[in-house]
């Protein structure tokens, strides 16, 4: 069948791991993150990411993009500080507890110089999703050698790109196309989809079973890695860390639904990251 004996992640599996928010903590206790991505047509990605993963509880937040865009995006995320993506040709992430890259980042050469450079920076958690995995793609030999945790999240067509195979051959086994790819390349890895499969290196995985169809919309993915940025920064566990941002970011969309405040056809990406706060709720 399509769910083989791996176990799916619960409402309590979430409320037991999910980290307190101490009363006397600071914005420094909550992570420091960095988004990269956004090209000129794409502003809106990374202010998805951006303010999802504020709403989710990140502490401070860049968002490293194009200059241009930059007031639009603040529009959107005002809570966030920017650096002009155009300016540089490396990125410092000294001071970053994790990074996220790749949203709407565009296919262009420069853009994998972005990607390499990150990789290349071994102290610091990365997320690659979206065009960042485009670039991926010719740097998959970086992977084995960092020594911090990089996730990827591809989607079942990004995972066809990532191993040369197509889209009908993930389909017959994503569990073990996405665990022999986690082991290889010795990342985390969340193959999205209607069942969102998450694999550990060590190839432990796990499955996510909340969202819905309303999900099936531009957005929603950039939502999931600014909500996964967020968690990754504040959390020991990265496997339980991915399984909560998988968690919460279909429980909000099912919440949005059954409450009454969006149906399965008008809701919004945007509507996921205002619904963190109905999942927020039942959590406390
Ligand atoms: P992306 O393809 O990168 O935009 O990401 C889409 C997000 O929405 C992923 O988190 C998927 O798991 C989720 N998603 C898309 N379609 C569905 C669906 N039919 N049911 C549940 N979740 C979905
Ligand atoms: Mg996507």
């Amino acid at each position: 069948g399509m769910i083989p004996k791996v176990r799916s992640w619960n409402l309590k599996d979430v409320k037991v791991s999910f980290p307190k928010r101490a009363t006397f903590s600071h914005k420094g206790s909550h992570g420091k993150g960095l988004v990269i991505g956004g090209q000129e047509l794409m502003p809106g990605s990374v202010a998805l990411s951006s303010r999802a993963a504020l709403k989710a509880g990140a502490g401070l937040v860049t968002v490293a993009t194009m200059e241009r865009n930059i007031p639009v995006i603040a529009n959107y995320c005002m809570e966030a500080m920017y650096q002009n993506l155009s300016n540089f040709g490396h990125i410092d992430l000294a001071g970053f507890d994790g990074v996220a890259i790749g949203m709407g980042m565009g296919r262009n050469r420069t853009a994998k110089t972005f990607v390499e450079d990150v990789l290349a920076q071994e102290d610091v958690p990365v997320i690659i999703d979206a065009d960042g995995l485009y670039h991926l793609k010719e740097l998959l030999g970086m992977l084995q050698e960092r020594r911090s945790p990089t996730i990827l999240t591809p989607h079942y067509g990004e995972m066809a790109m990532l191993t040369n195979q197509e889209i009908e051959t993930i389909k017959k086994a994503p569990f073990t196309m996405a665990k022999e790819f986690a082991q290889e390349h010795q990342v985390y890895l969340i193959l999205k989809g209607k069942y969102t499969i998450i694999t550990a290196p060590d190839g432990t995985q796990m499955v996510n079973a909340t969202g819905n169809a309303g999900l099936a919309k531009g957005g929603t993915g950039d939502v999931l890695s600014g909500i996964l940025l967020a968690f990754i920064m504040q959390h020991e566990s990265v496997l339980e860390a991915m399984n909560n941002a998988c968690f919460i970011h279909g429980m909000s969309a099912d919440l949005r639904i059954e409450s009454g405040q969006n149906t399965v056809i008008d809701l919004l990406a945007s509507d996921v990251i205002d619904g963190l706060t109905n999942v927020f709720r039942t959590m406390s």
